[in-house]
């Protein structure tokens, strides 16, 4: 029988744990998507044994997360992760179980999972276990709780803004006891570790339709309770799609009123996403008054530039923009796009010194690298030692 998905070793897992009597199944988005007929991030495997027992199957497995059941099995090159069927406790703090209890039926698994196109399961050998309707939630395009809405959302905060991130991934509305338990428990994701709300927030910003599941966040008040909120719903939508993640905070940081360190530091951003939405803003709030300049080209990476560029054609219809092909030419067409470019370096100017070496040698190869990126000068050995004798005698 055709495999449907390409890891032949997820198959291996579930017909070794059949092969020991377990019960083994697909389960979760690889099955949702799947049916979507799109390619599945991640393959989970959902099993009646015990962690002890599904370590006693294979030879080779690490324990990521044996408190919750999950071992990974690493089998013919691939790292599946297996779960066993559980509960979840009580949720008194809003974001994770008190404890799990490890339970004999898929049913009983299946009840705990958060939507009801999230809660099938598929046999190995392609049977779908369908307890919810889920198929026909993923037919209509609805997001749907498993069961009382409000007791899920209760249990786990997380879980509204999952439905508004698979609302911006998958292009689906959400069902309207769904979405009214999310205006309802809102404030409760006050909750949720900024680090699992960046993660749903990422995947909603470069989903299919960013601008379904920003109009759920600020309608329901989820977007108020997470400091994400702006007035500029046209700007907004023109700005869309965002090409990153790091786009999506930029906006955020450049037009909706919060500083970029102030988002930075809120939503735990990394290095990177902080130095990108900082450049963002920056050459955005210039461009408002003046053209990108020669060093504005050099300064800043393409990402960056475009993405400043696009901000600025979507908050000022008038002006006249340029499109992301002119930014490229124009950052192209620099002599040099970095120091490292400069045919000289700090070595050739002692040379034709006969000085030696010290801080002024870096000092001139800034003003070489300026020279040259101005048109001074050619990125020439003979240009560039033309240029710098005549102006390094006259500063002499
Ligand atoms: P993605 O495509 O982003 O991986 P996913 O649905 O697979 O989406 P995961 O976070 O990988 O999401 O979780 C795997 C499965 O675990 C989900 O499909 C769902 O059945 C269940 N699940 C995940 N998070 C929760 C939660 N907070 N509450 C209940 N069930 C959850
Ligand atoms: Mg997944």
């Amino acid at each position: 029988m055709a495999k449907i998905f390409d890891s032949s070793a997820s198959y291996e897992v579930i017909r070794r744990l059949e092969i020991a009597g377990h019960e083994a199944v697909f389960v979760g988005g690889a099955v949702r998507d799947h049916l979507l007929k799109k390619t599945a991030k991640d393959i989970d495997i959902a099993t009646s044994a015990e962690p002890d027992e599904v370590k006693a199957v294979f030879d080779n497995t690490i324990d990521v997360g044996i408190a919750h059941g999950t071992v990974l099995v690493l089998i013919e090159n691939e790292a599946i992760e297996v779960t066993t069927f559980r509960t979840e406790g009580t949720y008194t703090d809003h974001r994770r179980p008190d404890h799990v209890h490890f339970v004999k039926t898929l049913r009983e698994d299946l009840l705990r999972r958060d939507f009801t196109i999230n809660a099938l399961a598929m046999t190995k050998s392609g049977q779908i276990i369908d307890l919810f309707d889920g198929e026909k939630d993923l037919n209509e395009r609805v997001i749907r709780a498993v069961g009382n809405q409000a007791e899920r959302f209760h249990e786990d905060a997380l879980r509204m803004l999952r439905a508004v991130r698979f609302s911006s991934v998958l292009d689906f509305d959400i069902e309207a006891g769904t979405l009214q338990a999310i205006h309802d428990n809102a404030h409760q994701i006050k909750h949720v570790s900024i680090e699992r709300i960046k993660i749903e927030l990422d995947k909603l910003f470069t989903g299919v339709n960013p601008m379904k599941a920003l109009n759920i966040l600020f309608s329901s008040q989820l977007g108020k309770e997470l400091s994400l909120c702006t007035d500029k719903m046209e700007e907004l939508k023109r700005a869309l799609p965002f090409n990153t993640a790091s786009e999506g905070w930029a906006f955020f940081a450049t037009i909706a009123g919060i500083t970029p360190s102030e988002l930075a530091n809120h939503f735990k951003l990394s290095n990177e996403e902080r130095n990108f939405i900082k450049a963002v803003h920056k050459i955005y709030t210039k461009r408002l008054t003046s053209d990108y300049t020669i060093n504005d080209y050099y300064l800043h990476g393409l990402p960056e530039l475009k993405c400043a560029e696009k901000f600025f054609h979507a908050t000022s219809e008038d002006s006249v923009t340029l499109t992301d092909l002119d930014i490229e030419a124009n950052k192209n067409s620099l002599p040099i796009q970095s120091k490292q470019d400069l045919v000289v370096n700090g070595k050739d100017l002692i040379e034709w010194t006969g000085l030696s070496g010290g801080p002024w040698t870096g000092k001139w190869i800034g003003k070489i690298e300026q020279a040259v990126l101005h048109g001074k000068c050619e990125n020439t050995l003979i240009d560039i030692k033309d240029w710098f004798m005549n102006d390094f005698k006259c500063e002499k």
